[in-house]
């Protein structure tokens, strides 16, 4: 038996590799010539497909491993050595992939079967049967609840469980996770993964054949085997995890990393999968070199958000790709590109994703996100942004991510926007000190844009917005002001979006 594995399916021990003893694997480049993808994403992936066929031939596996420009090229090589073969694949969580592969070798007269793609912790049935049963996303309750759906997989797997309930009493840990550092903190290390000469190969390709990429290739730091995966993993949870926690959204000037766990770009390989992250954590805790609100925060972010976004894209498309329920139409601002703007939270943030292809999440939902919704981006081309900027990014990632939660391109997510001034990022960062512009002023000289962008973001949006659920108090602060301060906020939204457009804020 065949099996074709996709270059975001490299894990060693998927269920079909158990009975195969053929591997496909294609190593497709035209889609980049359309896309440009950062640098280090094209390396990552070309890397760890090339390390994954190695590690399989080690393994005893006869791999056939081609280079190609599509798939569908890909293909043809392949069926003309090996005629009506039968192959066997993992479902994809991208939309229209499955379908798209099946066309493809039908239409070379082999055949393809899919099978749940076991490199998730939950299966598209469970978060069905959890809808269903729940109401969730129907008609009459549009939106789907991570919280809820967050518990229901606790107790269904019982991770951090004791009982029926949860470990510590509680199933979030919120309010010990909202610290910023100290002055004198020191973040630990970021694990270093040093390019071997498959990785420097392909960086030389990547670099030859996509010359004209946004993103630094140098500086690659990302794991790019299982082993090394595995690595970054045992790192993160004995040196990052213990003040992951308390600092997961905190965002500091010179610190990209700070404790998050960096582990995205593998686990959206398959180089490990959600349940080891989680139980390497919930061991951490119950070793007693964690704490609970750290180790908790980190399952969330894996069992709650990771696997919830994916199968709520997956219900929701593919309407929720073009979802633009604000009707927000503006062009991404240039220096979502260049980095160059005195806004030192959004200069900050930039500059991470063009060095690594990564920014955590703080910066990408409260300054990436939060700043093209208040200044009014098409929820599809900020999405496009993300895409084409992250290492960890996938359609079925950022879509949900990006028009959903941060564009409140649709409420299928959240009940109201993830919209705020200055204040949110002053208090959980240290940008605003070293920043030209006045956090507490929202209009005159050197006032800072996110604050009249929000005002208008608001008046904008009145219609939509005001009835929400919990956007009262946003409103009430809306009702206090007078014609004279709404005049003075619109101008200035309207100056600010003629100077972004100019590459000039
Ligand atoms: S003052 Fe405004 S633009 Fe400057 S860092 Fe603070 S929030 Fe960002």
């Amino acid at each position: 038996m065949t099996v074709w594995l996709l270059g975001d399916q490299l894990g060693p021990g998927v269920a079909p590799l158990d009975t195969a003893d053929h591997v496909l694997l294609i190593e497709a480049h035209a889609f980049a010539d359309r896309r440009r993808y950062h640098p280090q994403k094209l390396t990552l992936v070309f890397s760890a497909m090339r390390h994954f066929r190695d590690e399989l031939r080690d393994r005893g596996y006869d791999v056939t491993y081609l280079r190609a420009e599509t798939f569908g090229d890909g293909l043809d090589r392949y069926f003309e050595t090996n005629p009506g073969d039968h192959l066997v694949g993992l479902r994809s969580p991208s939309h229209g992939a499955d379908d798209r592969r099946r066309r493809l070798v039908e239409a070379r007269g082999g055949t393809l079967t899919l099978v749940e793609n076991d490199l998730f912790l939950t299966t598209r049935e469970e978060f069905d049967a959890w809808a269903d049963e729940t109401g969730s996303g129907d008609d009459g309750s549009r939106t789907f609840r991570q919280e809820h759906w967050y518990r229901h997989v606790r107790r269904e797997t019982g991770i951090l469980m004791d009982g029926s309930d949860p470990v510590g009493g509680e199933w979030n840990y919120d309010d010990q996770n909202r610290e910023t550092p100290p002055a004198e903190w020191t973040p630990p290390d970021v694990p270093r993964f040093e390019p071997d000469d498959i990785t420097r190969e392909v960086q030389t390709f990547v670099a030859d054949r996509y010359d004209d990429h946004w993103g630094d290739p140098e500086g690659f730091v990302w794991p790019v085997t299982r082993t090394e995966a595995l690595q970054a993993l045992e790192h993160f949870v004995s040196v990052r995890l213990p003040e992951f926690g308390a600092y997961q959204d905190a965002m500091l000037d010179d610190e990209w990393a700070l404790c998050h766990s960096l582990l995205s770009a593998a686990l959206n390989l398959g180089l490990i999968r959600p349940r080891e992250v989680v139980d390497a954590a919930v061991d951490t805790y119950e070793s007693g070199s964690a704490p609970l609100n750290s180790v908790e925060g980190f399952v969330r972010q894996i069992v709650g958000w990771r696997e919830f976004m994916r199968h709520v894209y997956r219900r929701s498309m593919p309407d929720l790709a073009d979802a633009n329920q604000l009707d927000q139409t503006e062009p991404l601002p240039p220096a979502y590109w260049t980095g160059e703007t005195d806004m030192r939270c959004l200069s900050k943030a930039v500059e991470h994703v063009h060095d690594r292809g990564y920014a955590h999440h703080i910066e990408r939902l409260m300054v990436l996100s939060n700043f093209a919704l208040l200044y009014g981006v098409d929820p599809a081309e900020l999405n496009e942004w993300f895409h084409l900027g992250f290492v960890d990014a996938y359609h079925w990632v950022t879509t949900p991510n990006v028009v959903g939660m941060g564009s409140f391109g649709t409420d299928v997510l959240s009940s109201k926007p993830y919209a705020s001034s200055a204040n949110y990022i002053d208090k959980m960062s240290d940008h605003c000190a070293a920043c030209p512009y006045a956090k507490s002023k929202t209009t005159g000289e050197n006032a800072c844009p996110f604050n009249a962008l929000y005002w208008d973001f608001l008046k904008r949006n009145e219609e939509t917005l005001r009835g929400t659920g919990r956007m009262g108090l946003m409103y009430s602060h809306v009702d206090r002001k007078d014609d004279e301060e709404w005049a003075a906020i619109r101008d200035r939204a309207a100056e600010l979006r003629a100077r972004a457009e100019d590459g000039d804020l």
